[in-house]
């Protein structure tokens, strides 16, 4: 297969060309590093089946050769990057969907996009099957993202039905492993990243907001699983079981054997209360479940941002 994975220098994208590659197929990563970095596949750069294409996507994705799959992940993901970016996050969630779907239905190849739990909003819900339309403000500060995935995911299911392109949506929920940005604004890497710099853990509000929480190998897993299946989606991928914020500040520093304390800070706008994803589909349709134990996930991300920290590749972003 010959894979073009757009944003496959981020986070997620980076995992998920490691392994393509892994599975013998060619990988296109087409990025434009807005909120990423190079370093991400520098160390993928040697390999013969892996091409980087330094490219934003918004202005137009064409691509010699055959095409056999689309995975399409560029967009900001954390909320810090989003509410910098509001315009960049809409662009490449409506144009740069637009363009990658172009790209699937010219070379008649299978489409995935990665969705989010955001779909959901704030939900009135627990936990959200996909059948769950959600509850978005949509002139509230995140609607940038929120309402940028939902446009994708109409889009998306426009070109299954109207163009034939044998298209899929995931809706990904928290995922967390080695290569987060420690500025990126989201739980886990901004705790590991206090706890081994001695700095307060900062937990919002009182801590009793609950996330869910998975690995990055197990969504990867589950983004090849529906890419080869015969499901259009949407289909969520998370871990449906339930973390405090405060429970995951106390487990994070008593992993990294960190001596910082606790600090309450206020809460942002719009922040959701609890989001759990019902996995029921995935479980059904995939024969798909997280199978990574957050600790031992915690761990290597622990592992992965000491080795940064300790060779200065874990410098804030400006
Ligand atoms: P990330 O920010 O690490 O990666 C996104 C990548 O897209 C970056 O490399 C960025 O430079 C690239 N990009 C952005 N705009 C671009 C453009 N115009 N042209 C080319 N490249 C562009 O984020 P991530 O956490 O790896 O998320 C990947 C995808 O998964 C996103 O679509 C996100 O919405 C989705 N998702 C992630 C999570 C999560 O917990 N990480 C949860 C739900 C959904």
């Amino acid at each position: 297969m010959r894979a073009v994975v757009t944003g496959g220098a981020g986070f997620i994208g980076s995992h998920l060309c490691e392994r393509l590659l892994h599975e013998n197929h060619d990988v296109v990563c087409v990025d434009n590093f807005l909120t990423s970095s190079p370093d991400n596949v520098q160390h993928l750069e040697g390999d013969r089946h892996f091409q980087l294409n330094h490219w934003d996507i918004t202005q137009g994705l064409d691509m010699p050769g055959p095409v056999d799959a689309v995975l399409h992940l560029a967009s900001p993901a954390s909320p810090a990057d989003y509410l910098k970016l509001p315009l960049e996050t809409l662009r490449v969630g409506s144009a740069g969907t637009w363009h990658a779907l172009d790209l699937a239905a010219a070379k008649g190849a299978r489409f995935l996009l990665t969705s989010t739990s955001e779909s959901y909003g704030d939900p009135l819900l627990h936990p959200q099957p996909e059948s769950y339309w959600g509850n978005v403000n949509p002139v509230g500060p995140r609607s940038v993202y929120d309402e940028a995935k939902r446009f994708g995911e109409a889009l998306t299911t426009a070109y299954r039905r109207s163009r034939g392109v044998d298209a899929k949506i995931v809706r990904i929920f928290n995922t967390f492993g080695p290569r987060m940005r420690a500025d990126d604004g989201r739980a886990i890497p901004t705790f590991i990243s206090q706890a081994l710099r001695g700095e307060p853990i900062t937990v919002t509000g009182d801590g009793s907001q609950t996330r869910s929480l998975c690995y990055v190998d197990d969504v990867v897993d589950g983004l090849l699983r529906m890419l080869t299946s015969d499901h259009g989606g949407p289909v969520n991928l998370g871990n449906p079981h339930e973390v405090s914020m405060l429970e995951l500040a106390q487990w994070i520093s008593k992993l990294a054997r960190s001596r910082s304390e606790i600090a309450l800070v206020p809460r942002p706008q719009d922040d959701p209360e609890r989001r759990r994803p019902d996995i029921t589909l995935a479980r059904e349709l995939l024969d798909w479940e997280p199978t990574v134990p957050v600790e031992r996930g915690l761990c290597d991300t622990i592992a992965d941002f000491r080795r940064r920290l300790g060779s200065g590749l874990l410098a804030e972003r400006s």
